[in-house]
């Protein structure tokens, strides 16, 4: 765990979902979400977002809450008058203010992200009881001004405390049940009994609908703010990753195998003669070519954490974590063979009737003397070579390890023509 925790995480990215369909945050918004809920991976998320979000207020809102309890303390002693009810005062002092200022150690924790939805929807019902108590505990001596507490408790199992919809609302439910229950138990007249229940049920469903409202908009701007994220890191035309994704997970990436002590290799993919493709068949037609060469990218490349990315114009970048040599080559032979398989017609290539690409490959041992940058002049330098060599074919630059060697693999000829 602490390895992880000086780097961003490393999460496997579907290249093969971006370039076929929506996005889970898009499918989520268009599908809805009435019952507050997203499919499982997405909740998750939210709700790691909300708690992270809301922490700070939370904070503030139990601090008040601890000076409510005082003041509400104060203010007993002084209607009920003095001495006379300790056991409120054993309630508010002993239990409830305790189980606050619990709520806010939890708040404060290191690991409140985790704790804190956690202990918070088991808290909230039991402050909810406890304030019930002192409030039927006044009333039994026929005072009733405490009820105001009970329903600022409702308020702030709905608002306040950042408890998501269903839990303020189950929070709530054994608030009003207990009232209820009590006061009929405890022997309050009924009219009392009623009014006040009818008020706290009126006062429940006014705090229901707005904190529905509220999570749906909640919800909503999550899913909103995740698609333009989504938006932001996609290439227009051929839905890929584009240069500044590359670059951030460039960065991520480069700090993670340093960590590990793992290799990277860098691709540098850049079509043949593309420049003449378009001369010759038209710039949609270019435009369909870098489409169709982006998929078969995405397509040879797919482990959790290949990385496929539009590098710019008719070049495209793929990074490997940790590959084999033996899984490079294949790469490499993929990306060729693949992109022959298309079978787009160039009529104006010198070196075969179809498209074709070359590839520069750079195959790093990411260490503290080597930067992203000299990595990446690297792959173009072997690409250059690989152009330089006749194009539609890999060139390699190895280091790895100490020294610094060039290798080539050729591409299938056979089935680029
Ligand atoms: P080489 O084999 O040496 O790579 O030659 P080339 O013609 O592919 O390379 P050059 O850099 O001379 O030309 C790249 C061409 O790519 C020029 C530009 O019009 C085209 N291009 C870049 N971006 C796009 C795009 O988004 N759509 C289309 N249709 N063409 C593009
Ligand atoms: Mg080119
Ligand atoms: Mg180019």
């Amino acid at each position: 765990m602490g390895r992880a925790s000086a780097t961003k995480p490393l999460n496997p990215l579907d290249t093969q979902k971006l370039i076929s369909d929506e996005s889970a945050a898009a499918q989520q918004l268009r599908a809805g979400f009435k019952w507050l809920r997203f499919e499982h991976d997405l909740e998750r998320e939210f709700r790691r977002e909300y708690t992270r979000n809301q922490l700070p207020q939370i904070r503030r809102h139990l601090y008040l809450a601890a000076l409510l309890v005082v003041v509400f303390g104060a203010l007993n002693g002084l209607v009920l008058g003095p001495g006379a009810h300790t056991s409120l005062y054993v309630v508010q002092f002993g239990l409830l203010f305790p189980i606050i200022a619990g709520a806010i150690f939890v708040a404060h924790h290191p690991n409140a992200r985790k704790l804190y939805p956690r202990v918070a929807p088991v808290l909230a019902p039991v402050m909810g009881l406890l304030v019930i108590a002192v409030e039927l505990k006044a009333a039994q001596t026929g005072v009733q001004i405490v009820f105001a507490s009970v329903l600022l408790t409702s308020v702030y199992l709905y608002f306040l405390i950042g408890l998501l919809f269903y839990e303020s609302l189950r929070a709530n439910a054994v608030i009003l049940c207990a009232y209820v229950g009590f006061g009929i138990v405890g022997g309050l007249p009924e009219s009392h009994m009623i009014y006040n229940s009818l008020v706290l049920l009126l006062g429940n469903i006014v705090g229901a609908t707005v904190a529905y409202s509220l999570e749906m908009e909640i919800r909503t701007h999550f899913l909103e703010q995740r698609m333009l994220q989504e938006t932001a890191a996609r290439d227009g035309l051929t839905g890929i990753y584009n240069r500044r994704r590359f670059d951030e997970h460039m960065e991520t990436v480069w700090q993670h195998a340093q960590r590990d002590g793992v290799i990277l290799a860098l691709l540098l993919v850049d079509i043949d003669f593309f420049k003449r493709f378009n001369d010759r068949h038209g710039h949609q037609a270019g435009d369909e070519c870098l489409k169709a060469i982006a998929a078969a990218l995405a397509r040879a490349a797919r482990r959790p954490l290949d990385f496929v990315a539009r590098y710019g114009g008719e070049e495209f970048a793929v990074i490997l974590y940790d590959p084999s040599r033996q899984y490079l080559q294949e790469i490499a032979a993929r990306i060729h063979t693949n992109i022959a398989a298309l079978g787009i017609p160039h009529g104006d290539s010198s070196v075969a009737p179809s498209v074709t690409v070359s590839a520069g490959i750079a195959y790093v041992a990411p260490t503290l003397e080597r930067s992203t940058q000299g990595f990446v002049q690297l792959a173009d330098e072997a690409l250059y070579q690989a152009k330089a060599d006749g194009r539609n074919r890999s060139v390699v630059s190895e280091a790895a390890y100490e020294s610094l060697e060039t290798g080539s693999f050729r591409a299938n000829r056979k089935a680029a023509g």
